[in-house]
Order: structure tokens, then sequence, then C-alpha cells
């Protein structure tokens, strides 16, 4: 079994109460087989971002594939080292590590620290010092790289939150020298999310050349270098391309990306690895019309179940499962929430549909139900499994 199956042909009865999210896990596999073998031809490694998706079914095949994790969080880390991924192939980035979330890391022994700011350099030496311990650090370097995507999911643009500026590493690199408690062994980079345009990562390989020069030329031994995550996935069509283009992508960097005798290169993919495989099941409550003529179908998930749309218009392709051979019309999408952003699509071709209907809201298994809220006081819809040993 693939995609979710109605339990009873053309119609809605025997459907498990909606919403729910769905994950075909045979899609996982074979996406994560495909990823795998795509990296391995170069000897590159995988870090699963961890943010996109901490289903411990999903975790489960993404461990047992033989990826390793990339959290944002200490609790990330600690529910990676839960699920098995061993803390020598765990990384943790993120823009503000509390005290006690460098504290955990530090004792659970992980891979590296991707090091954002000058300070955090500082506060992870005391804490390492602190711990007896010397750790691991990559410098996560913001190299000005600006991403074919939406504004709010890129973040290697210079005026962005992330990273150490490239115009501060001679003085990260001079405070380096003075702290004890801590070895640079990476350089990370990360510019953004859903990028589908390689032109992109063949522009971060070339600026990190240029960066691993500056380090090389300064006696810096760079161990690895992570080039971080966001290769995008189709969302208009999800099922021209269920399997993203690892092959491209990892080609891009092994055609431009210059590597070090003895240096290793990381990846850190999140949403390209789960998106597909996830569905969102919802059902239709009400239709009707404006004033204006426009229809509007209203379903019981909202950006509550999947924040995406209101957060950062994204699109996702949208089915009504119940309505074969009914006539075409155009609907507007939305969910039951009291904010006018709570809309799916607008004013998109669909077949005439009624009070009943089961829907389905593709390619929503990376930021999906990990996003989820409990505004207005909604429960977390639960999830699903198909393609699966459980089955
Ligand atoms: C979110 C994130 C990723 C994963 O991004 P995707 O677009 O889901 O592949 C990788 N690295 C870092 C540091 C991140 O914040």
């Amino acid at each position: 079994m693939a995609r979710y199956i109605l339990p009873t042909a053309g119609s809605s009865a025997g459907v498990p109460p909606t919403p729910f999210y769905y994950y075909d896990l045979d899609l996982l596999r074979r996406t994560l087989a495909a990823a795998v073998a795509a990296a391995g031809r170069y000897g590159y490694r995988i870090h699963y971002a961890l943010k996109a998706n901490v289903e411990p079914q999903i975790l489960r095949e993404i461990q047992r594939a033989g990826l390793g994790a990339d959290c944002v969080s200490g609790y990330e880390v600690a529910c990676a080292v839960e699920n098995g991924f061993a803390p020598e192939r765990i990384v943790f980035a993120g823009v503000g590590k509390s005290d006690r979330e460098i504290e955990q890391a530090v004792e659970a022994g992980i891979f590296a620290f991707n090091c954002e700011s000058l300070e955090e350099l500082e506060v992870i030496d005391a804490l390492a010092g602190r711990a007896g311990r010397r750790v691991d650090v990559a410098l996560r370097i913001n190299p000005d790289v600006r991403p074919d995507t939406h504004e709010y999911i890129a973040t290697g643009q210079a005026e962005s939150k992330f990273g150490i500026s490239y115009a501060e590493i001679d003085r990260a690199l001079a405070r380096l020298h003075r702290l004890s408690h801590i070895r640079i062994v990476g350089l990370h980079f990360h510019i953004g999310s859903q990028i589908r345009n390689l032109a992109s990562f063949a522009e971060l390989a070339e600026r990190v050349n240029g960066i691993a020069a500056w380090f090389a030329e300064r006696g810096v031994e760079i161990a690895h270098l992570n080039m971080g995550g966001g290769l995008g996935i189709d969302y208009d069509d999800p099922d021209a391309e269920p399997v993203p283009d690892f092959e491209g992508y990892f080609r891009t960097f092994h055609d431009r990306l210059q590597v070090g005798a003895g240096q290793t290169v990381h990846f850190e993919l999140g949403r390209s690895i789960v998106a597909q495989c996830g569905e969102l099941l919802t059902r239709v409550l009400y239709t009707k019309t404006t004033a204006g003529g426009a229809r509007f179908a209203i379903v019981d998930a909202g950006m509550t179940e999947l924040i995406r749309p209101a957060l950062y218009k994204a699109h996702h392709k949208i089915e009504n499962l119940t309505a074969a051979g009914r006539p075409m019309g155009v609907y507007s999408i939305a969910g039951p929430i009291c904010e006018s952003s709570d809309v799916f699509a607008r004013d998109i071709p669909f077949p005439e549909t009624r009070r009943g209907d089961l829907l389905s809201i593709r390619s929503t298994g990376a930021y999906g139900r990990i996003m989820a809220s409990n505004y207005n006081m909604r429960p977390i819809a639960p999830s699903r499994f198909g393609g699966g040993p459980d089955e």
C-alpha cells in the first residue's frame, strides 16, 4: 500500500475520524534508499534534520537506513539518542542554544556543535571546560547566498540571523586560538529550505571553496565540510517526482565543491527525505458561496494541523478522494480556525465538492504535524501508517 486508500471505494464510509496524517513507509524507504545511494557514490554522509518530522516509526526507518541526525534543540538531541541514533553521528545547530541544551549535548558526546556566533563559542568553551571535556565545533558561517525560495525559509543571506558573518571569521579564528575546550573541526553552512534550483547549491559550493581556502591558508585543518540541507520537493505534482532529485543534488556538490584529502562532506536533509511520504486527510464540513460568487469548502483540518500555507504561503496539492466522475468547478479550501489566513488553497480547479467528502492534502510529511498547535483548544491530529512492517 502506498497512498491512503479508501476502505470503501468511492465513498468516505469507514474512514477513521478526521483529520489525521497518513504516512507511506514504503515510499519513505524508497526515498531513503535513493538518497543513500546518491550520497554514497561520493562518500557523502547524510544527517536527517529531525525538525521536519519525529514520528518514531519514521525515525526508525531513517536510523536503520544509516543516516545520522541533525538537531536544532536539546530536545531533538535527546530524541535522536532515544531513537537509536549514535551520538557520534549527531550534529547540533541552532542560533539560540541554551546553557542547559549545551550541557546535555556535551554530556551526550555528540559529533559536533554547529556554532552560530562568537559569543556562543565562548559559552560552549566554558561549559565544556566545566564538564571536564573538550568538544568539537563546526563554525556555521553565513555565506551570503540568496537562494531562490520564500524569504521566511531563506537563511543564508547576509542580513539573516543565522550563522557567523563571513566578515567576522578572522575574529572567530583569533578567539578560537584562546579557547582550550573546543576544537574547530568543521565548517557548516545552511542557506535555506525548499530550494529547487540547483544553481543555488552550486553557488554555495563556490563560496565554501573560498572560505575553506581562507582557513587552509591560516593553517587551520578542517576535517569536515557540512553543506546543510534545503533540497526542495515538487509540491505541485508530487506523483511526478515522489523521490526528489538526490542524484542531481549531490552531483552538483561533487562537480563544484573542492574536497581536501581526508575531509568528509556532510549534509543535513529534512524535507526531501520525509515530505512526500505524508498526507493530511480531512473531511469537508460545509460548502458555501461568497457574495462575489466564490465557492468555499470548509474542512475539518486547519492551520492547527498544517501551518505552512498560513505561515509561508506554501502550496500543497489537494485532492478530493470521493468526487470521481463529478464535474470540475473552482474552489477555495479553508480550515475552521478563526483566522483569515487559515486557507489551504484559493480558487483552484477542483471537482464539485460536498459535505462529507474526504480530501487529501499532499506532501505534508515534512513540517506538517511537527508544527501543529493546540490553538482554539484543538487536539493534535493522530498519525496513521501504511506500507510498513506493522501492517
Ligand atoms: C532546517 C534545517 C535543515 C533541514 O532543512 P531542509 O530544508 O528540511 O532539508 C538542515 N540544517 C539546518 C541547520 C536546519 O536548520
